[in-house]
């Protein structure tokens, strides 16, 4: 498809729009951290863009659209490009549409900022943070991912044990959507019909503009608790999560060794013992720590909101960060991504610990779903082969856990499991040609079978 394209000519199209061409730049913008999966790896190492573009503004990504149609060009789109499954990587070369110079927050008011796209989800904070409000969720990648990143390849991180995941109802107003139809338009999606492009790895639209439900803000001071026994720092998260008086952010439990990854936390870190990270409103502080000494266990670190903003945030060390740390010590490591079913005693949480032990170290951050905390665990695996990996996949499903496949970039097969029939009968009215981040969706691949 892309060959016979001659890149002059489409670059003089483009006008004023930036494009980059330089080859290493090119291997860098076509990649995301899909390397911490050694399937992938191999499946999407030579994956490259033949040129990226930069738009600064919906009009001239309707102009990229219109260009790419009429060329008939395979379009990749790109946030800060940290996901991890190659959601953003170039299947079959093409553009690399690279949003990250849409970056404007346009408005914010009590509960609510429409902002663009390529808005850095740190940067929106510190702006909506000013009004006393911030986002509800956001990835650990908090400091360099993009809004749009995070609506099209994310699903939720620190707050989602307040607020539950993205694609729950109330966490995405609205979005704008431009499309790459002949005459490529923007549209305007509300409510439900949000549901359309969340989580759709950009195979069904060019999100320019979002308007995001945001909550309260709050002063989060960050703790570290330890523990002799990893269950029981399980269970003490189980029950943070569950007390509904303590205003929350993040609850991450880490059985040891894994807090002996992270180099600069270590002198609250005891050898031997079991972590719990976690991010607790400073009015909260009080009741939470008689929590605490209710279950016996040690507060080794307390940093007030005006320290913890100096530094590396405590919530670098969680949700798929910890992973980043572990492979910094040790390459070795993958990981995975469980849902256990909503169970407060934890008992399949303890047979996975028990059944795997150091094969697969146990790393739990709790969350809430439809108004129950659940543990989820993004378990570090010692790899040694694509076969042991998937009989551990196998075994965690046969017990009932949920597995949200990180080692496959079909979007279907990783956390959704079926095909979104309004996802691809949306792709249809918007990408009548397939162009949009070809390869991704199995639906679209399958609809004529
Ligand atoms: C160390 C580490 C920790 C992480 N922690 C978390 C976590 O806690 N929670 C979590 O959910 N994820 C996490 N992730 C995954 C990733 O960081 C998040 O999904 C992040 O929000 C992606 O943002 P991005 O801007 O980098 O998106 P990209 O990686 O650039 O893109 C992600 C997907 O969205 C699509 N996309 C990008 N922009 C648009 C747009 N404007 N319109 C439509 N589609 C678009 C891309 O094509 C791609 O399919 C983590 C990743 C790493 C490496």
């Amino acid at each position: 498809m892309t060959t016979a394209t001659n890149w002059d000519t489409f670059s003089t199209a483009l006008g004023d729009i930036e494009v980059i061409r330089d080859r290493n730049q090119l291997e860098k913008l076509s990649k995301d951290y899909y390397h911490f999966s050694p399937v992938l790896q191999k499946q999407l190492a030579d994956k490259v863009a033949d040129i990226v573009v930069r738009p600064q503004s919906e009009a001239e990504v309707l102009q990229v659209a219109q260009v790419c149609v009429e060329r008939q060009l395979p379009v990749t789109l790109r946030g800060a490009g940290t996901g991890n499954y190659g959601q953003c990587i170039p299947l079959a070369g093409g553009v690399v549409l690279d949003l990250s110079r849409l970056n404007q927050v346009k408005w914010v008011k009590p509960g609510m900022a429409c902002v663009e796209a390529g808005a850095k989800l740190a940067a929106i904070d510190k702006v909506t943070r000013a009004s006393g409000w911030e986002l509800r969720m956001y990835p650990s990648t908090y400091r360099t991912a993009t809004i749009g990143g995070f609506i099209g390849g994310g699903s939720g991180g620190i707050g989602s044990i307040t607020y539950g995941q993205l694609r729950d109802r109330g966490n995405l107003n609205a979005v704008r959507v431009v499309t790459l139809e002949d005459q490529p338009r923007v549209l305007t999606l509300r409510g439900d019909d949000v549901q359309k492009v969340l989580h759709a790895y950009g195979t069904n639209g060019i999100i320019t503009e979002l308007e995001i439900p945001l909550g309260p803000a709050y002063a989060w001071a960050e703790v570290i608790v330890v523990f002799d026994d990893f269950m029981h720092a399980a269970r003490f998260g189980q029950a943070l999560g569950e007390a509904d008086g303590l205003v929350k952010k993040l609850i991450s439990i880490q059985a040891w060794p894994i807090p002996s990854y992270f180099q600069s936390l270590k002198p609250y870190l005891p050898t031997g013992k079991h972590a719990a990270l976690l991010m607790v409103a400073e009015p909260s502080l009080e009741l939470f720590e008689a929590l605490v000494k209710a279950w016996g266990a040690e507060i080794t670190y307390r940093k007030l909101a005006a320290e913890a903003g100096k530094g590396t945030a405590i919530a670098e060390f969680t949700w798929n960060h910890t992973t980043l740390h572990a492979r910094s010590v040790d390459p070795g490591f993958t990981y995975l991504q469980t849902l256990f079913p909503y169970d407060p005693e934890l008992t399949l949480v303890e047979h996975m610990l028990n059944q795997f032990g150091d094969e697969a170290l146990m790393h739990l951050e709790f969350f809430r779903v439809e108004g129950k905390v659940i543990a989820a665990a993004l378990q570090l695996v010692r790899y040694t082969s694509e076969a042991r990996l998937n009989e551990i996949i196998r075994y965690h499903e046969a017990k009932g856990a949920f597995i949200a496949n990180p080692h496959t970039y079909i979007l279907e097969d990783g956390g959704r499991k079926t095909v979104d029939l309004d996802q691809v009968n949306f792709k249809a009215e918007v990408d009548p040609y397939g162009l949009l981040n070809p390869g991704k969706m199995r639906g679209w691949l399958e609809r004529f079978n």
